[in-house]
């Protein structure tokens, strides 16, 4: 049976066959990447690297170097986001703190930041899921006032917008990702972004020494992408399914990724995706009004709100059930109607043991984080989405909740 991913983005064997002719030019590729780049962000220093993971720990080491004078270690991040956040604060000798979110918009909240311990703090990272814009402006003012960085990680927001700014410029660097799942998806990559010319120096300085991946981890990347490119479409998604090797709903914690360049076939790929970001973007949205309008009254579920305005890239469309007990069994009947839903990241970052076991601050309690984690359900929005998705999602939803 036919079978809608949770996430994806259309790439056509054009897009692979173009890559390979030209994923010898590493240096002609990465240029074209950040030129489109620049043109979707506005942001003045741009380097593509092999994740986001990756930019993350490199950007956590810059500014690190750049206080070194103050012995702030403590790297504050929203209790619920991807496990790959804390990981690189792992890896790059650093501590997370935790901040609760707002449970009706999925933002860092800002009175729980406003409260948080800033002494040993060197920076704050936002987490935007699922494309939905956090409370960008605010966190930005309140990371000034405190004289702390602040890390706008648009991994999942590329091309997103908060009152009218890209959402990743927010603050003083930022972050995109092309992993699988994300708005653009080259299975790796991912992009710094920095608006300081100061941590800007450091970054180039660390990022042009950056070794290659391996021509044996180069090819597979390349033939993972075009099983993903193939098998991502309905009908042959239960195949991409029975692969265990695709790593496909997992989260982990893993701090032994490796940092290195952004592989010529990739960066290729990525800027032509890019030209495609509008087209893409708007299919979602189309999407996520689709499910919008469909959802808007059911009871036994909410929706969630927007931070006034947003423009999300609308990566999938979140949900959360009102009973907890009842998430299984809905998650359940999505698959068995073919529809990818996904009870995304499985808990609260205070609830990983590896991530917990290394945090600074107490256990607040962290309502929001421990709420969402246990309610929340992703739906799909990509451009593969049968054109009854939302009347399909409905009709499971009633049968299931009422
Ligand atoms: C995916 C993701 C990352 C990490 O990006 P990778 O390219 O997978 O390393 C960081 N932050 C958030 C919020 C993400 O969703």
């Amino acid at each position: 049976m036919a079978f809608v991913a949770p996430a994806g983005t259309p790439i056509t064997i054009g897009d692979i066959l173009h890559g390979l002719v030209n994923s010898f030019s590493h240096d002609n590729n990465a240029s074209g990447l950040c030129s489109a780049l620049q043109k979707v962000s506005g942001a003045p220093y741009i380097w593509p690297v092999n994740s986001g993971r990756a930019a993350m720990t490199a950007i956590l080491r810059a500014m690190r170097l750049r206080r070194a004078d103050d012995e702030r270690n403590e790297i504050v991040i929203p209790a619920y986001t991807c496990y790959s956040v804390p990981a690189a604060i792992e890896r790059a000798g650093l501590i997370p703190r935790l901040c609760d979110i707002d449970p009706l918009t999925l933002s860092m909240d800002i009175d729980g930041l406003r409260t948080c311990d800033f002494r040993k703090v060197l920076a704050v990272i936002s987490c935007n899921l699922y494309g939905l814009p956090d409370d960008l402006s605010a966190i930005e003012r309140l990371c000034r006032e405190r004289d702390v960085y602040f890390i706008d990680d648009a991994a999942q927001a590329l091309g997103a917008s908060l009152g009218g700014r890209a959402v990743g410029t927010f603050g003083d660097a930022g972050i995109f990702s092309f992993d699988k799942g994300k708005v653009i998806s080259t299975m790796q990559g991912g992009v710094v972004l920095c608006s300081r010319e100061d941590l800007a120096n450091d970054l180039e300085n660390q990022i042009c020494v950056l070794p290659s991946l391996t021509s044996a981890e180069r090819v597979l990347n390349a033939l993972k992408l075009v099983v993903y490119t193939v098998l991502l479409r309905p009908a042959l998604y239960p195949l991409a399914r029975s692969m265990p090797w695709t790593g496909i709903g997992e989260t982990i914690y893993d701090t032994k990724f490796p940092i290195a360049q952004l592989p010529g076939f990739a960066a290729y790929v990525a800027a032509r995706l890019l030209e495609r970001l509008d087209s893409l973007a708007a299919v979602r949205r189309k999407n996520c009004e689709a499910l919008r309008s469909a959802l808007a009254d059911r009871t036994g579920l909410e929706l969630l709100e927007l931070i006034p305005g947003s423009l999300p890239s609308s990566i999938r469309f979140p949900i959360r059930v009102r009973d907890p007990s009842v998430r299984p069994r809905l998650i359940a009947a999505f698959e068995h109607a073919g529809i990818g839903a996904t009870a995304s990241y499985p808990k609260s970052l205070a609830d990983v043991p590896n991530v917990r076991a290394r945090l600074a601050g107490t256990d607040t309690g962290f309502p929001g984080a421990r709420t969402i984690a246990a309610t929340i359900v992703t739906l799909p929005t990509h451009a593969y989405c049968p054109p009854d998705l939302a009347d399909r999602v409905d009709q499971v939803v009633r049968e299931c909740l009422t």
